[in-house]
């Protein structure tokens, strides 16, 4: 055999061994020549009567993170360009089969009459996970970093080498569905509870106990082509399945209200497939995987949320020149909502924390913070008390500037004053190093006007945290005029290590992600305003995509928040800067109703206690006119609520705020949950196509006003058919 990513050697029981280990790569990835080896593995386990068996793992700290999904992009140039030379059907044919290449080399290992075992340790997902279901026996090692799972549906896409149809063999139905619909990484104990494994053992006896089983006459049928196999949860056509698939139809609609091609592909693959012979059963999951593949939102999604996330988490924006910086010791000062959130990460990753605050008894109550996290974390069973013990070690709470001196990088969290953070940045200034970075975490003021406080204004930046700080994965790093490159880098070292996702923007009022968003709160105020009904706002921000309804985002944010940074932005921008009818609505709602969102359980919803929100009735009272529901084009709703996000991520590009189409994409998706079917609020544009936006931006003008109106950047592109993507290229090369 010809084999460079798998070492292969037989034992004296005649079990043979093979490890995959590609040749400098830190993980092991499926690519073409790993699918070319694996076949010869399988055709000499085969072949040779002396070998009983074959045992499959890694040479590596992981088994493999799956598929190489550039590949898989590659696949797709290929059938555009077949596609242009030699038409649509010869086209499809080849990307089909190329497609399930992977499925035809899992069943053929399945069914080549040898026992396959599968000895996992580490992280073992996507199409490495189904080359371990389509072993006959899997042992998992038992230790804390081994995660079994299909996560295919993150990036728009579907476990299409088998894992649909072995997952549906192996457990009940709903489970399944379940399972495949989350792509969770699953830890090892509940991979065996799942059915998902067969034995769990200690990292060094995973192979030892793998061929154990070969030896003690493991079977090379799997269960399923076994006559008479019944399926966990019986057929389809039964009393049982009618239990399951039409709310499973139900399910899937809720979550995805449509939008993921992926998880229709997946249900009607185990629906279909569970009716069929494995062979047939597979050859079903490949059409649909085919098609998935050749999606607009995979397309969008892997390029966005694998490709592009990856680039940015490795430091694609961090300058080249400077050498890298390592932060030991961070000072957080102001202790409340946010610096705690801060203060919490930052010595989670392991890193010593100053937490400054105008009284030791505040900065205490911003570590009580970090303790309840966790808390929090242990009672789930994911940390333990000597871990909470070594976290808080590493949180000085303190009053005294002068605790700061030996600090690498000084982030401010005080309150939203340029007064009062001025006053901070001079105390913290007179006591840190003269090459300490000083990072500030407002929202909404310009970092260079912040940086006129500093003496040293080269060294000054902003890492602009999202809250809550623990769960939000996205940092923006913003660049001052005077924010010197040393500064960017430590901002990125910085991010990186507390393991977030970067993106660097120059500075503007509201950066990128709170202009975007900022829009989409408006849309929600405008359309109450219309008088569509309150319910229906909600339910079109949801259905197009996001999270959460702009009524439920606003009460989320604050109300009061809102309001404050409408008369800012009045007194700094004058009258037309705002909205009248929202500021209006704002002012109605926190000055004269008390309603300041959900931190004092009463916004655009109430938050009864031990029981679900619900949207305040008192609404109507606040609506002009109330238009008849079945009059709402809900089609045009869900356009408007996506549009002007675009529409907004449009101008920031126009005015050279982001600089990267990458990270206007990941920063939408993980600042605000920007529909991340469309793969972010530009790939939105690019995927749509620019003129099609923009004639749909038009008639939104048209009808709806200016805020609609289509940046002149947007214009030109559309005119001369380009892409976001397209022309940052072309500006690259
Ligand atoms: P907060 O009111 O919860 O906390 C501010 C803390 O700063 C308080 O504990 C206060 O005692 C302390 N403080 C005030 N003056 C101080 C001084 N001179 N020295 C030391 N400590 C002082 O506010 P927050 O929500 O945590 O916001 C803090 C900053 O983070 C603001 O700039 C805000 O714009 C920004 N921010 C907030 C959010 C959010 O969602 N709340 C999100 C991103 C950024």
């Amino acid at each position: 055999m010809n084999l460079t990513n798998f070492r292969f050697e037989t034992d004296a029981d005649g079990i043979a061994l093979a490890t995959w280990d590609m040749p400098g790569r830190s993980m092991n990835v499926i690519t073409p020549e790993v699918m070319d080896e694996l076949a010869q593995i399988v055709d000499a386990v085969a072949g040779d009567e002396a070998i009983k068996g074959c045992v499959v793992t890694s040479g590596k700290d992981n088994f493999s993170g799956g598929a190489d999904l550039t590949m898989l992009q590659g696949l797709g140039r290929e059938y555009e360009r077949m596609r242009a030379e030699q038409g649509e059907e010869a086209a499809m044919r080849h990307f089909f089969e190329e497609s399930r290449r992977l499925s035809l080399l899992y069943r053929k290992l399945e069914t080549c009459g040898k026992p396959f075992a599968a000895a996992v340790s580490g992280v073992c997902l996507g199409g490495a996970f189904e080359l371990a279901l389509a072993c006959h026996h899997r042992v998992l090692s038992d230790d804390d970093k081994t995660r079994v799972g299909l996560p295919e549906i993150k990036v728009g896409l579907f476990p299409g080498a088998g894992g649909t149809q072995r997952v549906a063999r192996l457990m009940q139905t709903g489970d399944a569905l379940q399972m495949l619909f989350k792509g969770e990484q699953i830890r090892p104990l509940m991979a065996k509870n799942m059915g998902l494994a067969h034995a769990v053992a200690p990292k060094d006896e995973v192979v030892a106990s793998a061929k154990a089983w070969i030896k003690g006459g493991g079977s090379a049928v799997a269960s399923w082509d076994v006559p008479k196999f019944k399926a966990p949860s019986g057929k389809v056509y039964s009393p049982a399945g009618m239990m399951i698939w039409p709310p499973a139809n139900a399910i899937y609609r809720r979550e995805t209200h449509d939008n993921y091609p992926a998880a229709k592909a997946i249900l009607t693959s185990v629906y279909e497939g569970l009716q069929l012979p494995m062979d047939l059963a597979l050859k079903v999951e490949s059409r649909y995987f085919a098609k998935i593949l050749r999606s607009n939102e995979a397309a969008a999604m892997i390029r966005t949320l694998f490709i592009s996330m990856g680039e940015l988490n490795k430091g694609a924006r961090r300058p080249k020149d400077v050498a890298p910086t390592s932060v030991r010791k961070v000072g957080v000062v102001g202790a409340g909502f946010m610096g705690a959130g801060v203060a919490y990460v930052s010595a989670n990753a392991g890193m010593e924390v100053v937490l400054l605050d105008q009284s030791v008894e505040a900065a205490e109550k911003g570590k009580a913070y970090a303790h309840k996290l966790v808390t929090n974390q242990i009672n789930k069973g994911r940390a333990k008390t000597a871990d909470r013990d070594a976290l808080l070690a590493r949180i000085q709470a303190s009053a005294d500037y002068a605790d700061l001196k030996d600090c690498d990088l000084v982030i401010e969290a005080v309150f939203e004053d340029p007064k009062v953070k001025a006053e901070v940045i001079g105390k913290v200034e007179a006591v840190i190093g003269a090459d300490v970075i000083f990072a500030s975490n407002t929202s909404t003021l310009p970092i260079t006007g912040l940086a006129k406080a500093s003496g040293r204004p080269e060294q000054f930046v902003g890492i602009h945290f999202f809250s809550p700080v623990e769960k939000m994965m996205l940092v923006e790093i913003i660049r001052g005029e005077g924010t010197g490159e040393r500064a960017i880098a430590t901002a990125l070292d910085y991010v990186r290590a507390i393991k977030k996702t970067p993106i660097v923007v120059n500075d503007s009022r509201g950066f990128f992600a709170n202009r975007c968003v900022t829009a989409y709160l408006l849309e929600g105020h405008k359309m109450l305003l219309e008088g569509v009904p309150p319910a229906m706002i909600e339910a079109a921000g949801r259905m197009a995509g996001m999270p959460v309804g702009p009524l439920s985002l606003n009460d989320e944010v604050a109300l009061d928040l809102g309001l404050k940074i409408a008369k800012a932005t009045e007194a700094q921008l004058g009258p037309e800067a705002v909205d009248p009818g929202q500021k209006q609505l704002l002012v109605e709602l926190v000055e004269n109703q008390g309603r300041l969102g959900r931190k004092n359980k009463k916004g655009f919803y109430d938050y009864p206690e031990g029981a679900p929100k619900r949207l305040w009735p008192g609404l109507k009272g606040l609506q002009p006119t109330r238009l008849d529901p079945d009059s709402v084009d809900v089609e045009e709703l869900k356009h408007r609520l996506l549009v002007v996000q675009a529409l907004e991520a449009a101008r920031t590009v126009g005015e050279g705020v982001v600089t990267d189409p990458r990270e206007a994409d990941v920063g939408s998706i993980l600042g605000f949950g920007f529909a991340p079917f469309t793969g972010g609020a530009l790939s939105y544009i690019d995927f749509m196509g620019a003129e099609a936006f923009v004639g749909l931006a038009r008639g939104l003008e048209a009808k709806h006003g200016a805020r609609f109106s289509v940046p002149d950047n947007l214009l030109r592109m559309a005119e001369a058919g380009g892409t976001f993507y397209g022309d940052a290229a072309q500006q690259a090369a």
